[in-house]
């Protein structure tokens, strides 16, 4: 190890990135991360060290959960002062999720862990993942007076690094998969890595790291549509182990305004289960009051998601209810940024 230079942990969860094809039947399947420097040698010529550690068995992204959630954390947080920055590797499915949880899960960070993939294996001649793989590096690399730059947890993917709980995967073949449509990229990679430090997080250095490792699952995520029904939507709502639920409204936060949904969404906040309103649109905010179709759902004490990704909500709710924040005090925290996640 060389003493001046960054040291750079690789936590590698799964996905494509990881995987080659079998020779002899063709499936892509995980390889052995011992030999990553095999598939990419240009990892030697960057100014850090680098340290792996592996899932032992690696997962497609799909079989993500918060227990993996929780071992991806103790991993970063055995090693946090050892090392000046972290890159998850991890499939691109559900790195999203996981980006924001991870947000939430680190409080007062200060040091980069930045989640990457690719859409073509690692191995593959086109691949995406040797790019990815290589900028998130320099990205987690990046310091300043001997202090890391970038200091939350951030998603690079095809030229751009994101602020990860604004992120949404936006496109299942296009290298460029990813999108943050409520706030700016951090970073891009072009000629030179360009990094806009207004937008990057800005943390309190003084303040200790907490890592937080609970999660309540038992949520429910409601997807609006014309004519969904009162006989389905009542028994859900009335689940008696039900925590949460995020529903994805229309446009600016709006709904039916028949008498069943108001009432039940009503006897449900009643029945102390905080209900976050988030837009089904890819990119603005929930502005309830503006129309009249969301006037109601304003006075019975929906919580506005504003313009967090349902991804970021659904994380957070998880977080917060495993955290146990009183009803009282849910939706004021709730509507409150904690990680850069709304705005
Ligand atoms: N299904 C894969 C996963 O999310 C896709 C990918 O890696 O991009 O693990």
């Amino acid at each position: 190890m060389s003493a001046n230079q960054p040291n750079i942990l690789l936590v590698y969860t799964g996905g494509t990135i990881g995987m080659i094809k079998d020779p002899e039947t063709g499936a892509l399947k995980s390889f052995d991360f011992k030999n990553l420097l095999k598939y990419i040698p240009e990892l030697k010529l960057l100014d850090c060290n680098i340290e792996a550690i592996s899932f032992d068995d690696p997962i497609d992204s799909s079989n993500m959960n918060v227990n993996y959630w929780v071992d991806i954390a103790e991993i970063i947080e055995d090693n946090y002062d050892g090392f000046d920055g972290f890159v998850v590797l991890h499939g691109s499915d559900t790195m999203s999720y996981s980006a924001s949880a991870l947000s939430f899960m680190f409080e007062n960070l200060t040091k980069p862990i930045i989640f990457t993939g690719s859409q073509l294996p690692i191995g593959d001649l086109r691949t995406d993942a040797k790019e990815n793989l290589i900028t998130s590096i320099q990205m987690a690399s990046l310091q300043n007076r001997g202090k890391p730059v970038i200091k939350e947890v951030g998603l690079y993917f095809e030229y751009k690094l994101y602020r990860g709980n604004r992120t949404t995967k936006i496109n299942a073949e296009h290298f460029e998969a990813f999108e943050s449509m409520n706030y700016p990229h951090l970073a891009e990679s072009g000629v030179h890595l360009k990094v806009e430090f207004d937008d990057l997080y800005k943390p309190n250095a003084r303040k200790k790291l907490v890592v937080h490792k609970q999660f309540e699952t038992d949520i429910l995520l409601i997807k609006l549509f014309p004519g969904i029904s009162e006989s389905v939507l009542v028994p859900l709502c009335n689940l008696p182990h039900i925590k949460g639920i995020v529903i994805e409204t229309y446009g600016s936060g709006n709904t039916t305004t028949e008498l069943w949904f108001i009432d039940l969404l009503k006897l449900t906040i009643k029945r102390g289960i905080p209900i976050v309103n988030v837009t089904q649109c890819a990119g603005g905010s929930v502005n309830m009051g503006q129309y009249e179709t969301s006037t109601q759902l304003q006075s019975i004490g929906v919580i506005s998601g504003k313009d967090i990704t349902t991804e970021a909500a659904l994380a957070k709710m998880m977080f917060m209810l495993g955290e146990k924040v009183s009803s009282k005090t849910f939706k004021t925290i709730f509507e409150t940024s904690l990680r850069g996640e709304m705005s």
